[in-house]
């Protein structure tokens, strides 16, 4: 009875049904609020129910989620969204990616779905043609930056080790020479990838920045002084969180490379502007790491999840993640997926970046870079130009840091920490724009990323007077 019940619901309907809710969804974002305008307890309220019995027909299970979510979700698809690292989807990467459902794939190898295998090699040659990245390297589509650092780091590891001897895919870390990794200016995602590989987080060093928020080969050297034969790991930076800047890779990499260190680039967002002719020389000298691990799930507009490891060195890239199960079955002319990624069963997440970059092409992800930057300049110009509005870090690309003045004290920084924060939870109660704050160099600070391609000059005005109007207080906020 329950499967002529759950066959009556027919794909027909709910996907019709499906298709509204989404273009309804999308043609709000323009209009709604761009924070959440319902709380935890109110979320908890409407989703917490006892679990249905009976079978539920599609449509209103599917109809029940729209509305019980309504105002729970944030308006990151839209172009007034400049909080954390986070883009939105280009409409030919959201279409792939229903298909990536619709067709539901397990791209785990060639011969378990032959389209998916061919559209990800395809699309990992692509990814390295845009970032001007080795033609060799080899690659990985994986969930995101997070496990683009696991896999990359664990391919560090392994070729590490190997030279020294030790084969750590067979004999595990006890026992080994100890790896340490050198990382200044960096994202908790990296110390995550160190903790998941066994290499302990009290081995990674912190570094000193300079003014520029930039490592100095000097201070490099005197890390490196005394460590003469032991395996490091050395993470630099493109495109910091806070500021987007980026290390020196043309000074710093040949002197990790004289101490045999292995270099890998966090590149979540940053690495992108090696589309862009303005941008590119940010990024000179980058060529000449190991590894560098990206998203497309930011700057590049898809879907989540999707991040893209890549490894110079193909054969300790694989050497860390191949698996031979007697039960699978191999294509020796075809990429499997599985000696290059982490996952067994997975989603083919290959399709949305092969959609995405064709629907940009090579123009259009310079473009978008180029465009994104703009707007970050020209917001925190314009907010830098509001009475009691301090610019703390004019963008060097697509990041930028503002701070507010309490007005009524300005001179002392902890009132003005505590109206910066003010200020951000009345701009998220405004609901024209979003943003939120960090501490940088002490202080409290509103971050302003932009990384969506459908920002334009009018979300940037917008957000402008947004502020504007969240600086007089009472009036609307
Ligand atoms: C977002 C980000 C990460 C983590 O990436 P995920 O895609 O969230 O796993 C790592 N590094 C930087 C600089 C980031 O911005």
């Amino acid at each position: 009875m329950y499967f002529e019940r759950m066959q009556n619901s027919s794909f027909d309907a709910v996907l019709d049904q499906t298709l509204r809710f989404a273009l309804d969804y999308l043609d709000g974002l323009e209009e709604r609020p761009v924070g959440a305008t319902v709380d935890l307890v109110e979320l908890r309220r409407r989703l917490v129910k006892e679990l249905n019995d009976e079978p539920m027909d599609a449509e209103a299970v599917v109809s029940d989620l729209v509305r019980d979510t309504a105002g729970g979700h944030l308006g990151s698809q839209g172009g007034r969204f400049f909080a954390w690292a986070i883009g939105g989807s280009v409409p030919a990467a959201l279409a792939a990616d229903w298909l990536t459902s619709t067709w539901d794939q397990n791209a785990a190898v060639y011969s378990c779905s032959p389209a998916a295998a061919v559209v990800e090699e395809v699309a990992g040659e692509w990814i390295k043609q845009v970032l001007h990245l080795p033609e060799l390297a080899s690659f990985a589509l994986v969930s995101g930056c997070q496990m683009a650092h696991a896999v990359c780091l664990a391919a560090a590891r392994h070729d590490l080790l190997a030279r020294r001897g030790w084969d750590v895919e067979q004999q595990g870390l006890s026992g080994s020479p100890r790896i340490t990794v050198f990382a200044s200016n960096r994202h908790g995602s990296v110390e995550r990838a160190v903790r998941l590989l066994g290499l302990g987080e009290a081995n990674v060093i912190d570094m000193p920045l300079d003014v520029n928020e930039q490592l100095t080969p000097e201070v490099l050297e005197s890390h490196f002084e005394g460590r003469e034969g032991v395996p490091i790991i050395l993470v630099l930076q493109a495109g910091d969180l806070n500021t987007g800047t980026f290390d020196r890779y043309q000074e710093l990499i040949p002197i990790a490379k004289r101490h045999g260190a292995w270099v890998h680039v966090d590149g979540a967002f940053g690495l992108w502007v090696a589309a862009s002719d303005k941008y590119r020389h940010l990024l000179a000298g980058f060529e000449a790491a190991d590894s560098w691990a990206t998203d497309g799930h930011k700057w590049l507009n898809v879907p989540y999840d999707c991040g893209y490891a890549f490894v110079a060195n193909g054969d300790a890239h694989t050497a860390a993640m191949s698996h031979r199960a007697p039960y699978m079955v191999h294509d020796s002319e075809a990429r499997d997926q599985m000696d290059w990624n982490p996952e067994w069963s997975r989603r083919a997440r290959g399709f949305a970046t092969y959609a995405a970059l064709r629907q940009l092409g090579l123009q259009g992800v310079a473009d978008l870079v180029d465009r994104c930057c703009r707007h970050a300049a020209d917001l925190v110009a314009g907010l830098g130009e509001l009475p009691g509005v301090e610019v703390l870090w004019k963008p060097v690309i697509n990041q930028g840091l503002v701070r507010f003045l309490d007005p009524a004290n300005s001179s002392d920084e902890a009132a003005n920490d505590r109206f910066t924060d003010l200020m951000s939870k009345r701009l998220v109660a405004h609901g024209e724009a979003f943003f939120i704050n960090t501490t940088w160099r002490g202080r409290r600070a509103m971050r302003v990323s932009v990384m969506n391609w459908q920002t334009n000059e009018r979300d940037v005005a917008r957000s402008i007077e947004a502020v504007r109007a969240c600086l007089q207080v009472g009036v609307g906020c």
